[in-house]
């Protein structure tokens, strides 16, 4: 029987004002899980001023406070680790062996991580002269909205959640529709450990009603947005009504680059890793692969044989290392992507199709798909596919593979494989990506700053960075003459 769940509004739990509920739907059987509620303008409404209500004494708060509040959240998380897990996996396929290692363990540690960072948050002393103190400090920008996407369905939020609250913000969290339990759960966390009530505001339903109003609402002070690089225009123009501020993670299409001196074992390796981890649906995703041409073929074959190893079903088997997609739609989607790449020329080496056993059958499984002698005018190697669905190509010079990195719209990621260390830099600097991974792929830090260029986005999260993102400076001035004329005066007189 599906669990109704309700939203979090200034530390009450309630339905939508219409009555209105969503199905949440597992995808590795498309069994009905849970209802959720379908809020709109007034539980926007609600959640935004419980949020301004609580601002105050949360700002009031010293940072030590706050922090505390943050490591008992942090604590809370990993101590419901497996109950979170489930719920992930539930939700998302996510395979369980990945959200009780990876995504329930990192939001704790994101949590943690800015609980801890956020206590060296310093101004700065200004030399103007003797005649004056002159310093800055930085304040929290008031409510934030932090609109996040369901690929990581919990660690989307927590990274943004960690950074926003201890640095003195409230927020209203607006989870992606599919996948919003475990960011209910979040919630749920954060008044069992005492964050006060309306800090944290948890509100479901669909983008363009709740994310919206949410963007538009004049109690918002910032958007915190991971997403589609369209949704993220679209939040852009809409937030530039009201100058608000906007941090946008966006898409990516990001190049894997095997160099002619790469260690081959290695480079499948981490393709294996880049290119299927989360069944692809990573904005960082291995997908277009550049390979020197003296490699191709020894690469092409060895990426293909370590893919068909791979275990795909049931994500709550732990020896499942790939899930099915997040949904039915998005299957779909990524199937018209095989589809228009089986007519594009590139050859097919792997996959292309649903696998077909008794735990895959019902869910929304795809297998990993690797085509070859592909070019840069494909769809495949040109837009975001977000499944486990990779393209490979040749290339004959660095400078080349360089040129062809740096042919897509997105600036997010990349990654080179080289034995030459030396080259690998130097051509990391020519890369335009807000990440280049050298001999590496997909590895992230809480102390390392993410973000994109071009149409991949703005703003950083993670590291101390995004600290700044989430503050503002004010400059103050403090006259030490005591004096009531000044000799600037004098301009006036
Ligand atoms: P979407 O942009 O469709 O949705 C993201 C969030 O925005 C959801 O909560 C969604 O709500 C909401 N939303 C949708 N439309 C609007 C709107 N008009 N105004 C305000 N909010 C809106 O992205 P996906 O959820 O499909 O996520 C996948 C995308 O996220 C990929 O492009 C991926 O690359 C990117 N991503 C980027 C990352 C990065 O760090 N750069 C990290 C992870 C993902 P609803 O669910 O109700 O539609």
């Amino acid at each position: 029987m599906a669990q109704s769940y309700n939203v979090l509004i200034g530390g009450k739990w309630v339905g939508s004002a219409g009555g209105q509920t969503r199905e949440i739907i597992n995808p590795a059987n498309g069994r009905v899980v849970a209802l959720v509620p379908q809020c709109g303008r007034e539980e926007v409404d609600s959640a935004v001023r419980a949020a301004q209500q609580a601002a105050p004494a949360w700002k009031a708060m010293t940072m030590s406070e706050r922090s505390k509040l943050l490591l008992k959240l942090s604590g809370a998380i990993l101590s419901r680790q497996k109950e979170l897990a489930e719920l992930e996996t539930m939700e998302h396929g996510s395979p369980i062996r990945k959200t009780m290692n990876f995504d329930v363990p990192l939001c704790a540690e994101q949590l943690e991580y800015f609980a801890g960072v956020a206590r060296g948050l310093t101004g700065e002393t200004l030399p103007v002269g003797p005649w004056c103190a002159s310093m800055t400090v930085r304040e929290p920008l008031g409510v934030v909205a932090l609109i996040t996407p369901w690929n990581f369905p919990a660690l989307m939020v927590a990274w943004k959640l960690g950074a926003a609250l201890v640095t003195g913000n409230t927020c209203v969290v607006k989870p992606p529709s599919i996948t919003p339990l475990t960011v209910l759960k979040l919630g749920e966390l954060a008044m069992e450990v005492g964050i006060p009530a309306g800090v944290m505001n948890v509100i479901t339903g669909p983008g363009e009603t709740v994310g919206e109003e949410l963007v538009k609402h004049p109690g918002v002070a910032k958007v915190g947005f991971t997403g589609d690089t369209a949704t993220g225009k679209r939040i852009m123009r809409i937030a530039s009504d009201s100058v608000k501020q906007v941090g946008l993670e966006l898409g990516g299409k990001n190049a894997f680059v095997v160099m002619a001196d790469a260690d081959v074992d290695s480079a499948v390796e981490g393709a294996v890793f880049g290119a299927y981890f989360n069944s692809g649906q990573v904005c960082a995703a291995a997908s277009r692969f550049y390979i020197h041409e003296s490699l191709y073929d020894e690469f092409a074959e060895k990426f293909v044989e370590a893919s068909k190893k791979l275990k795909v079903g049931d994500p709550m088997d732990m020896a499942t290392v790939m899930g099915p997609l997040a949904y039915e739609g998005h299957r779909d989607k990524v199937e018209g992507f095989i589809a228009r790449a089986k007519k594009s020329g590139a050859k097919l080496l792997l996959g292309g199709e649903r696998p077909d056993t008794p735990e895959t059958r019902n869910g929304y499984f795809v297998s990993p798909t690797i085509f070859g002698e592909c070019n840069t005018d494909m769809e495949l190697m040109r837009d975001e596919i977000f499944g486990p669905v990779v393209g490979l190509a040749r290339f004959k010079t660095p400078e080349e593979a360089v040129a062809l990195a740096n042919q897509t719209r997105y600036g997010l990621s990349a990654s080179i494989w080289t034995k030459d260390v030396r080259a690998g830099m130097a051509m990391a600097g020519r890369i335009e990506a807000g990440t280049v991974w050298i001999n590496e792929h997909l590895i992230i830090f809480c102390e390392t700053p993410w973000g994109g260029c071009k149409e991949s986005g703005w703003g950083k999260d993670l590291s101390t960075m995004v600290l700044e993102e989430y503050t503002s400076v004010k400059h103050i001035y403090i006259d030490l003459t005591g004096q009531a004329v000044k000799p600037w005066y004098a301009i006036l007189k």
